[in-house]
């Protein structure tokens, strides 16, 4: 018998969603990911569990349909890293008529079920505090409804939760090569030790690797072609106070975010552009900085320019290539394509695909895999991620409760903790009964308590990690506080692994 029923290739939101959803099904499965979790193109998104307004106008209504299905089943899922927002679509002369957008978001309003998320409606930005950073030129617009999440988390969460339904998850490990027979022979390289497993079924989820995995690791060419594209973002000092969010569009038909980050910032993106280059570093050009500090320009009073940037990432979707020639019009839908060879073990290879529709994706994967094992039924609709088991219309109270319990918590601070790790901040806090209680600041409100805690339970190995994708300190950091902030890891991870 082999040693997993189920093996995975990447630990993006794919990966997973889908370790956790067969784990729960009573699979036994490995994930292997060669860096750390979400370190690929699911923490370099835009942020948004949403229906993709602009994806109604290629006519992908099972894409937004799902999505928007999907936006009120992860925010009662994890209501602590994901949350509601509203955005603001001001009409601009020479684009899209308003009654197009009008109409629009009537069709976004009805195509999937609704409770929690209020419907679009009509705002006059002249008495409005969403209108008072855009130019004067905007006197009204159409607000409407999607989610915020934080999608570094919502990746680790998501393995957290699979690897407490008993899921093997090996970060730090790639697969470098396999061989096929009835089951699946895995050679992995674990920061330089060689390791062996065998599996049933393997599932490429390697995200934009998909075709080196297919090529290099599986010796077997991807069966459809792949389209590279890549987005970027960018990040500048905070342009608005409210928590809502922009959607703006550019000359060139596409659409521009513009969000609130990270408390103190304003995230602005995407840009869609075939990608070449390396997948380990991949950056926003200066022409895309440009591009996205044109568009904004067009609707904030106070101007975005490039010398200002905070931060800015690029991220690159492996979409299955329907030939489409302009990169923004290839299908953002997911393809699993599975092979399935007589005498041979099956090999499932996941394309493109969204944060949002991550639990529909690894729902439909189980529908092609669960031909080859007994499993449950499905289960991921109505469960909670860890942290995730209060109402979705429960945070404020529940950061109330944490500052009803540890007093000593700022509100900025308790609002943070419990964003990040909704009802598990207990696990952080324990019995502290005041801020020494929780151990050195080690930059900005994180404490050596919190540090801990994401040593030994969040697979945090470097600065890296939690800076980036476990939180953004990184966007405040100075360079001591990192070499402190490695430091005590590396004296943390001593205690843990002894
Ligand atoms: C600019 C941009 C904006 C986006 N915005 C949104 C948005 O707002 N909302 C939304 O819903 N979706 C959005 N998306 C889409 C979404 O981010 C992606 O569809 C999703 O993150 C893809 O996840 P993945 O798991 O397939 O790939 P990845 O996250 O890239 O994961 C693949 C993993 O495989 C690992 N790997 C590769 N080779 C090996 C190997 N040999 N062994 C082990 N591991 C390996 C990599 O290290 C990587 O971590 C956006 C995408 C982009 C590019």
């Amino acid at each position: 018998m082999p040693d997993f029923d189920l093996a995975i290739i990447g630990g993006g939101i794919n990966g997973t969603g889908l370790a956790r959803d067969a784990a729960g099904r009573g699979l036994r499965v490995l994930l292997v990911e060669s860096n750390d979790l979400g370190s690929g193109t699911s923490s370099a998104s835009s942020k948004l569990i949403h229906g993709g307004l602009r994806y109604l106008e290629k006519y992908a209504f099972r894409l937004v349909r799902e999505a928007l299905g999907e936006r009120e089943v992860l925010l009662r899922m994890a209501p602590h890293v994901i949350r509601p927002m509203r955005f603001m679509l001001p009409p601009m002369p020479g684009m899209r008529a308003p009654l197009l957008l009008r109409l629009g978001l009537f069709i976004y309003d009805r195509l999937a079920p609704r409770q929690l998320l209020p419907p679009s409606r009509t705002v006059d930005l002249t008495h409005n505090p969403i209108g008072q950073p855009l130019q004067r030129l905007f006197r009204y617009g159409f607000e409407y409804s999607d989610c915020w999440v934080d999608d570094a988390r919502l990746v680790l969460l998501t393995a957290m939760d699979a690897k407490e339904r008993g899921a093997d998850i090996r970060i730090h490990t790639r697969c470098v090569r396999v061989e096929r027979g009835a089951n699946w022979e895995l050679v992995l390289n674990r920061r330089g030790r060689r390791e062996v497993a065998t599996a049933r079924v393997l599932v490429n989820a390697a995200g934009p690797w998909i075709g080196e995995v297919a090529e290099t690791v599986i010796r077997q060419p991807l069966k459809a072609p792949v389209r590279l594209i890549k987005g970027s973002h960018i990040v500048v000092r905070r342009r608005f106070e409210h928590d809502c969010g922009y959607i703006f569009q550019a000359p060139d038909g596409r659409v521009v975010f513009a969000l609130p980050f990270a408390d103190e910032f304003t995230l602005i993106g995407t840009t869609d552009e075939n990608f070449v280059g390396d997948l380990k570093s991949p950056a926003p050009s200066p022409a895309e900085v440009t591009y996205l500090c044109d568009v904004v320009n067009q609707y904030f009073r106070e101007r975005v320019t490039p010398d200002e940037l905070v931060w800015s990432f690029s991220g690159v979707r492996a979409l299955y290539d329907d030939g489409s020639k302009r990169p923004e019009d290839v299908t953002r839908d997911y393809e699993l394509v599975l092979d399935q060879k007589k005498d041979l073990a099956p090999l499932l290879t996941v394309y493109g695909g969204k944060i949002t529709t991550h639990r529909k994706l690894a729902e439909a994967a189980m529908d092609k895999i669960g031909v080859f094992f007994k499993t449950l039924p499905p289960w991921t609709a109505g469960s909670s991620l860890p942290g995730g088991d209060f109402p979705a219309d429960g945070f404020y109270a529940l950061v109330g409760e944490t500052i009803g319990r540890w007093p000593f918590l700022s509100e900025p601070h308790a609002r943070r903790l419990v964003r990040a790790y909704g009802t598990r901040v207990e696990r952080i806090l324990g019995d502290a009964q005041s801020m020494d209680d929780l151990g050195p600041r080690l930059t900005g409100d994180l404490t050596g308590a919190e540090l801990r805690y994401l040593v030994e339970h969040e697979w945090v190995e470097t600065a890296e990690d939690v800076l980036y994708r476990r939180g953004k300190f990184g966007l405040k950091t100075t360079p001591d506080e990192r070499i402190a902030i490695n430091q005590f890891i590396v004296s943390l991870s001593g205690q843990v692994a002894s």
